[in-house]
C-alpha cells in the first residue's frame, strides 16, 4: 500500500475526536488553528470552547472589545495572536461583509495570518491543495525520507511542501494535512517515536539508516535573555485587597494587558536597593509609603526571555494617596486581562506568603 493510503488509514483509526474536525466552517477552523499555535491540544481545547461560546460568529469577535478578547485568552500566552485575530476579524467585516474567506490567497492577506494558518484553514474548509508545513510535518517527512537539511532553509521548505503535495494526490488535501500532523503528534513523536508499531516502518529511511534520533535537523537553541523585574504591589490600608495596575501600552508581548508597576534592574535586588532605585522614586514621587517588603520571587519563562520577577509589597501611608495617573485601582473580583505571571503571583503570594528567593 502507498505511504499516503497508509497515513490516511492510520488517521481514520487513531485521530482524536476534536470539535474543529467536525466542521468545514473556516471561522471555527481558523480560531482553532490560532489557539493551537505553540499550545498543546489538551491545553487549547477549553480555550477554543470558551472562545466559540463567547464569539460563535466572526461578527461577534469583530464587534468585541479588545479587553474581552484578551480576557478569554488569559493564560494562553503569545497575546499578539489574540490581538491579530481580533483585527483580522474586523478586516473580514470590511472586505467580505463578515463572511470568512476560505481560499489561501484571501486568508494570507489578513492580519496575523501566516502561511501555516492560511494553508490549514484553506485545505480543511475548502479542500484547497495547499500543504501545511509545521513542526510535526517536518519531523515525519524528514524521518520518512531521511532528509538531513535544515528545515529553516528555503530550499528544504520547498522540498517539504512538494512532498506534502505528492501525498495529497488522490486524497482530500485537508484530511492529508491533518493526517500527517496527527501522525507527528501521536506516532512519530519527537522523543521515543513508536517505530515498533508504525505502519510506515518499511518505508522509513531514518529507521533503516539508524537516524531516527537525530532527524529532523535542529539548530542549537538560542540562550534566552535574562531580565530582573521588580513589581511594586501597592497596598491601601483602607482596602488592602485592591490592586493597583498599569496597562502595558508599549509594543510588546503584553501590550494591552495589565500588570503591577515595575522597575527593572541589571541584577536581583533587595528592599534597600529598590528604595534607592531612581525609577522607583519617580513612580512614588509625592506619595508617602512604608518600606518595601519582598513578598516572593518567581521564575517565568517566555519564548525569548527568562524573567526573575520579584514582587515587593509597598504600603501606602494614607488611604487616598494621589498616585500616578496611569495606575488604576481594581478590586479582586473585577480584574482586567493580566499576563499569567500576575496570576501566578496572586495564587502564590497574595502579599502574605514567605519570601522565596529565585
Ligand atoms: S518508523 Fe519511526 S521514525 Fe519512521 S515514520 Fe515511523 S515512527 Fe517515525
Amino acid at each position: 500500500m502507498s505511504v499516503s493510503s497508509l497515513l490516511i488509514g492510520w488517521y481514520r483509526r487513531h485521530r482524536r475526536d476534536l470539535p474543529w474536525r467536525q466542521t468545514r466552517d473556516p471561522y471555527a477552523i481558523w480560531v482553532s488553528e490560532v489557539i493551537l499555535q505553540q499550545t498543546r491540544v489538551e491545553q487549547g481545547l477549553p480555550y477554543y470552547q470558551r472562545f466559540m461560546q463567547a464569539f460563535p460568529c466572526l461578527s461577534d469577535l469583530a464587534g468585541a472589545r479588545t479587553s474581552e478578547v484578551l480576557g478569554l485568552w488569559q493564560g494562553l500566552g503569545y497575546y499578539s495572536r489574540a490581538r491579530n485575530m481580533h483585527q483580522a476579524a474586523m478586516q473580514v467585516m470590511e472586505r467580505y461583509g463578515g463572511a470568512m474567506p476560505s481560499d489561501y490567497a484571501s486568508l494570507i492577506a489578513l492580519k496575523g495570518v501566516g502561511e501555516y494558518t492560511a494553508a490549514a484553514v484553506a485545505s480543511m474548509s475548502s479542500s484547497e491543495a495547499v500543504p501545511v508545513v509545521d513542526g510535526n510535518v517536518i519531523r515525519v517527512l524528514a524521518r520518512l525520507h531521511g532528509l538531513e537539511d535544515d528545515p529553516g532553509r528555503a530550499g528544504m521548505r520547498r522540498r517539504l511542501a512538494e512532498l506534502m503535495k505528492e501525498l495529497m494526490l488522490g486524497h482530500d488535501p485537508g484530511e492529508m494535512n491533518q493526517a500527517v500532523m496527527e501522525f507527528g503528534a501521536l506516532q512519530c513523536v519527537p522523543r521515543a517515536p513508536r517505530c515498533g508499531d508504525c505502519p510506515l516502518s518499511h518505508h522509513c529511511k531514518a529507521l533503516a539508516l539508524d537516524r531516527v534520533e537525530v532527524l529532523p535537523f535542529r539548530r542549537p537553541a538560542k540562550t534566552p535573555r535574562e531580565r530582573h523585574i521588580n513589581y511594586i504591589v501597592l497596598t491601601d490600608p483602607s482596602s488592602p485587597r485592591d490592586l493597583f495596575l498599569r496597562k502595558q501600552d508599549h509594543q510588546g508581548i503584553w501590550k494591552d494587558l495589565w500588570t503591577f508597576p515595575m522597575v527593572e534592574s541589571p541584577v536581583a535586588i533587595q528592599e534597600e536597593e529598590l528604595s534607592a532605585n531612581p525609577d522607583f522614586h519617580r513612580l512614588m514621587q509625592g506619595v508617602e509609603y512604608h518600606r518595601p517588603s519582598l513578598v516572593l520571587c518567581l521564575r517565568h519563562i517566555l519564548s525569548h526571555q527568562r524573567l526573575e520577577a520579584c514582587f515587593f509589597s509597598v504600603g501606602l501611608k494614607h488611604p487616598s494617596s494621589t498616585l500616578p495617573q496611569e495606575l488604576l485601582r481594581f478590586s479582586p473580583g473585577k480584574l482586567p486581562p493580566m499576563p499569567r505571571l500576575m496570576h501566578r503571583y496572586l495564587e502564590k503570594g497574595t502579599g502574605q506568603g514567605p519570601a522565596r528567593k529565585p
